[in-house]
């Protein structure tokens, strides 16, 4: 890909020792998105370098992963889950990449706990939460208002409990609430559409055009088309591209923020 595109070049902070409420306003104020919701964050995310893949199904067992190759942001996405927890698991490794990129970073739980918190500021901006009158709300409400910042109800429903718009005992009640109805494992009402590679896309639409199909790619890859397919969120075309390769010439992709 970076052979033969021009891809967004990362542009991640490196925010080791902010804590994470912090480093998700740093993030926001410096890719300009002020305080409102993000209405889809692996465009995001891609937009400022990261390359987004998905894993396999033989490894759902894995929420996400990250980590730097060469300077350059990878995110590996579980696509197994709701929309919802797939977006949370992409704003939990973006923490991990600006928090905790430098050696002595901290790691395990502690680690962890401050991707999760960094993942819940950055979908849900304090200040935007606390506009809307969410104060001492039931699960009904919770299962309404997630849909503005597209995220799991249980995801709401903690932030609340963290911005001190819910107490202890409320939240505690929600959660019993929102497991009864199922909310636990998904999002049985207002389910959202899960996000996808806008660059997969959009280098497997220009190779096409380009006369290279997905069996020419998964061939240079020296794997086969259903791999290349379980690691671009199933975007390949499966159908056998009969068509002959024409001229290769360099394809320049450019996204547009
Ligand atoms: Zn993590």
């Amino acid at each position: 890909m970076s052979e033969r595109f021009t891809l967004p070049a990362p542009d991640l902070p490196t925010l080791s020792g902010y804590d994470p409420e912090t480093a998700a306003r740093v993030v926001r104020e410096r890719w300009g998105l002020g305080t409102a919701p993000i209405p889809n964050l692996l465009d995001v995310l891609e937009a400022h370098g990261v390359r987004i893949f998905s894993l396999a199904m033989d490894v759902v067992e894995i929420d996400a992963f990250s980590f730097f190759h060469r300077k350059t942001p990878f995110v590996l996405m579980n696509t197994s889950k709701s929309g919802e927890r797939q977006r949370f698991d992409a704003a939990h490794e973006l923490g991990h990449l600006v928090l905790h990129a430098e050696e002595n970073s901290p790691s395990g739980r502690e680690a962890e706990a401050q991707a999760h918190r960094f993942a819940a500021a950055f979908l849900m901006p304090k200040e935007d939460v606390m506009s809307f009158p969410l104060w001492n709300v039931g699960s009904q409400t919770v299962i309404k208002s997630k849909k503005r910042w597209r995220v799991a109800a249980m995801a709401l429903a903690h932030r609340l409990r963290e911005l001190g718009m819910v107490t202890e005992w409320g939240y505690r009640d929600m959660c019993i609430q929102l497991s009864r109805a199922g909310y636990r494992r998904g999002e049985p009402q207002n389910a959202m559409i899960p996000e996808t590679s806008q660059v997969l896309r959009k280098i497997l639409s220009a190779l096409r055009a380009d006369g290279t199909s997905p069996a020419d790619i998964a061939k240079e890859l020296h794997i086969d088309v259903s791999e290349l397919n379980a690691h671009m969120f199933g975007l390949v075309p499966l159908a056998v591209d009969g068509e002959g390769n024409g001229e290769r010439s360099r394809a320049a992709l450019r996204l547009v923020q």
